[in-house]
């Protein structure tokens, strides 16, 4: 069994992956700073720290193509951020055309199981299908506008909103902090100047 085989059995794990991808690779800032320019490889290899043995798989000349497809997914969420599911909706649909699944039965332990890719597909493509897929199911059982992105001063990260009533709008409580503290510091200036 491959590491390929691990990753394709995550039921939701596109998503995540996804989200991870996209903050590890295609965003400028970060939590109010640009965004460091550090280790990709790395990057990549903790964004698929959801599933190890595809994580130990990852080579060098994979590199160049994650970071191909976290531009293409940020793009999806993108247009999330301006509401427009239609745009989002056509991008996935070309990645899924252009990186089909193959559901199939695999026997693994002496047990059937659903497989959505051959055990030595590469990783780079697979990848993309997962991923796509995985914010495709998400949208389509109605949680669009639960896929978000930052919306903090300098902060392009992306999330998936799993609160209760769905009203989240930061990707960590960092950035809301920051934001309130900024909010407060306005208020108080505003203040003295009222004086
Ligand atoms: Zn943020």
């Amino acid at each position: 069994m491959t590491g390929q085989v691990q990753l394709d059995s995550y039921d939701d794990g596109g998503l995540l992956v996804a989200v991870a991808t996209i903050n590890a690779l295609a965003i400028r800032h970060v939590f109010g700073r640009p965004a460091p320019t550090g280790d990709e490889f790395e990057a990549i290899a903790q964004a698929l720290a959801i599933d190890p043995p595809s994580a130990a798989v990852l080579r060098a000349e994979d590199v160049p193509g994650f970071v191909v497809l976290a531009g293409q997914l940020k793009e999806v969420f993108d247009d999330l951020d301006r509401d427009d599911v239609d745009a989002a909706a056509v991008r996935l649909n070309n990645l899924l055309t252009a990186h089909p699944a193959h559901p199939h039965l695999a026997k693994e332990q002496g047990r059937w199981r659903v497989h959505h890719h051959a055990s030595d597909a590469e990783l780079v493509p697979m990848a993309t299908s997962i991923c796509a897929e995985g914010i495709a199911r998400f949208i389509g059982a109605g949680n669009a506008g639960r896929l978000g992105t930052c919306k903090a001063t300098n902060c392009d990260r992306v999330y998936v909103d799993l609160s209760k009533n769905g009203s989240r709008r930061f990707c960590s409580t960092a950035c809301q902090n920051r934001v309130k503290a900024a909010a407060f510091r306005e208020r108080q200036s505003g203040l003295q100047a009222a004086e």
